[in-house]
């Protein structure tokens, strides 16, 4: 249970998209796995004195030696080998105490009782704190007991099959990945009993004052499932939306891969603003659940890290496609289910974000694990969701299709690679596909097309189209849609392949095209050129070489600009001309304008965002001959400047934005504009 809170928290800091979370673990049934562990675990919590009390027997296979782990804060009163009291511990250093068990003949029994105070729950915690999880924090709002933080002894390198017992106060819930088989409740204490045989190697605990909705769900071969939603009481109402919609999800995925392999599902909430996925469950903060795109996206992405992620778990050394896979069987289905704008929209804007990213930040997407995040890593996801758009766009959606319920079938329960992914494609398709996964994921980047030249030849009653594509070396094979454009609006699209710097075709059509667009609807993973790429905020912001010009109220604009930027400021004066980096131009509206002017640069768009009201503050990009991007952030007076200090830097992915005081009352991204050869020249 490691890879996780991805895209969710860092999309809730940026307003960008949400993804959700990842998880682990597999499959039901015990196995006779020999590095796999079981152990049996019961566990008093009291969240108003903070104490963990935790008693287990672990079954350890013979033939190889174990390190056994556990936090330091935590004390061991009892070790016991085959009943025998053992063992003294070392301590690594790294908060961690450590036990070592030489090989022996036998499976051996492992006993420990230990006990421990636990961090206070703080529901003020800062996000970037609560992704590092490596406290166990409880509290009456809430407990969280993440596996990283070593809350209970872990044996290094197995797997963990459990049974898991927890007693809690009578006004308190727990849950942890899982079946739950039974729940008791007596002596104002309320004690609840989970199994999974999980092979990962430790546990994540929850525990809340939840009321606990349910309903049923009768799985795709007839199993009768629990969906289960445990909510703080401000929050219970929304139960039977939420588990509607999981419901639902369920129904899609089953029917397109396979059944959903575990008995239950439940949606759980936070007292923290946290977003994490665990198999069976998805713990989010209170306020997480309340944002609408939780459960329009993020919830189904959820769901589906249940076949891609836990069901089969990637092979971490040889890079994850287990978020690449749910991204584009979630986040982006569901826009491709809203329409073709909404898809296209979603394409472009992944697109313009990796423009935006820069080629430093970028690396291979074989070296990508989603252990940690960020935005390189947010970026990662997404590539990885056009490398599989691209596959279906090449072997068409009826073998595509096929192919992941062979996956499903073939590897459910186990660790699988990329190359095994690769193998059911192939199989599915009749196709080889070792060179397309092989330029997609050992190499960074991605390639540059541009449309050389086109022109049109009649033939008879017909015509044609020589077109020249090219393509910066080292090269890709790619096929390319080109798309002709006819009289009346009416459009064809034609895909060639490309697999050298230069290419030239010919395309037929039974009348004369008035024009020629290379890849307009953004199918191809690819560098956009500058006009496909419209200008972001987010390029400045990310931009170290970007140059900040403060013109007017300086002290509030110099404030902004250190909150917009990811990076040390590079201040220049106001006197001096603009360089060729990107330059963030922030201060007032009249000082703004005579930079503008002064260095040859066009005034504020006329009009921008006029129709939404009075307004106090404008943000615009503008691209510039000979430069990078400028962004200028222009305010009324210093007050209006100073109010976009906390809004501004949510609003990475637009091209502009007009304020009123704090808020944005419109915004926008300018429109990208296709690399196209007008036809009708001579
Ligand atoms: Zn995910």
């Amino acid at each position: 249970m490691l890879c996780r809170a991805h895209g969710l928290l860092f999309g809730l800091l940026l307003v960008a998209n949400a993804v959700a979370a990842v998880e682990t673990s597999a499959a039901t049934g015990a196995t006779t796995d020999p590095q796999q562990v079981h152990a049996e675990l019961d566990l008093r919590l009291d969240p108003q004195t903070r104490t963990l009390e935790g008693r287990g027997t672990w079954i350890v296979a013979a033939d190889r030696p174990w390190t056994m782990t556990l936090a330091e804060r935590f004390t061991v009163r009892r070790l016991a080998v085959d009943g025998r009291a053992s063992g003294m511990a070392s301590r690594p250093g790294n908060g961690l105490r450590e036990w070592r068990f030489p090989a022996a003949p036998r499976a051996r029994r492992i006993e420990v009782h230990w006990r421990g105070q636990l961090e206070p729950l703080d529901a003020t915690l800062d996000h970037r704190a609560v992704l590092t999880h490596a406290s166990p924090v409880t509290g009456p709002r809430g407990s969280f007991l993440p596996a990283e933080a070593h809350w209970h002894p872990r044996f290094r390198g197995g797997g963990l099959a459990y049974r898991l017992s927890v007693d809690v106060p009578l006004s308190q819930h727990a849950i942890a990945p899982g079946r739950l088989t039974g729940t008791r409740a007596a002596g104002g204490r309320r004690v609840q009993t989970f199994e999974f045989a999980q092979p990962e190697s430790a546990i994540d605990l929850m525990a809340g004052p939840w009321i606990v909705q349910e309903r049923g769900f009768v799985s795709a071969d007839g199993r009768h499932l629990a969906l289960r939603a445990l909510l703080h009481p401000e929050i219970a109402d929304r139960a039977a939306g939420d588990l509607e919609a999981v419901a639902r999800y369920m129904r899609m995925y089953e029917s397109w891969i396979g059944p959903y392999p575990y008995e239950s599902f439940s949606v759980v909430s936070s007292p923290t603003p946290t977003g994490f996925g665990m198999p069976t469950l998805t713990y989010l903060g209170v306020d997480v659940l309340r944002l609408p795109f939780i459960r329009d996206t993020s919830l189904g992405h959820e769901v589906l890290h249940n076949w891609w992620g836990n069901g089969v778990r990637p092979d971490h050394a040889r890079g994850n496609w287990s978020e690449g896979l749910t991204t584009f069987m979630a986040d982006y289905t569901y826009r491709e289910q809203a329409g073709d704008e909404a898809a296209l929209e979603m394409r472009l804007g992944w697109l313009r974000d990796f423009a935006a990213l820069g080629s430093a930040a970028d690396r291979p997407l074989a070296k990508f694990t989603a252990r940690t995040h960020g935005a390189a890593q947010v970026t990662g996801y997404h590539k990885s969701a056009m490398v599989f758009l691209m596959l279906r766009d090449a072997i068409g959606t009826e073998a595509f299709d096929r192919a992941l319920r062979a996956f499903w079938r073939g590897h459910r329960g186990r660790v699988a690679s990329w190359d095994d992914l690769r193998a059911e494609f192939e199989s599915a398709s009749g196709r080889e596909l070792g060179a397309y996964f092989e330029q997609w994921l050992e190499r960074s980047g991605a390639p540059a097309l541009r449309l050389h030249s086109a022109a049109p030849v009649r033939e008879g009653a017909r015509w044609q189209v020589i077109v020249e594509l090219a393509q910066d070396a080292p090269v890709y094979r790619l096929r390319v849609p080109l798309v002709l454009g006819f009289k009346g609006g009416s459009e064809e699209t034609r895909w060639v392949d490309l697999a050298r710097e230069r290419a030239r075709f010919t395309l037929a059509a039974d009348r004369r095209p008035e024009r020629i667009a290379l890849d307009p609807q953004a199918r191809v993973f690819r560098q956009l050129a500058p006009g496909e790429a419209p200008p972001i905020l987010r390029q400045s912001m990310l931009d170290p070489t970007t140059v900040t010009v403060l013109a007017g109220a300086e002290a509030a604009g110099e404030a902004l600009a250190r909150r917009l930027t990811e990076h040390p400021l590079r201040l220049r004066p106001v006197t001096a001309p603009p360089p060729s980096a990107p330059v963030l131009l922030v201060g007032l509206v009249a000082e703004v304008a005579r930079y503008l002017a002064r260095n040859g640069l066009p005034p504020r768009p006329p009009g921008l965002g006029a129709s939404a009201g009075p307004a106090t503050a404008w943000v615009w990009t503008l691209e510039r001959r000979g430069g990078a991007p400028v962004t200028v952030v222009e305010a009324r007076d210093e007050a209006a400047l100073a109010a976009l200090a906390r809004p501004l830097p949510h609003y990475g992915r637009q091209s502009w934005l007009v304020f009123d005081g704090a808020k944005a009352i419109a915004r926008g991204t300018w429109p990208s504009r296709p690399q196209q050869i007008d036809l009708n020249g001579d």
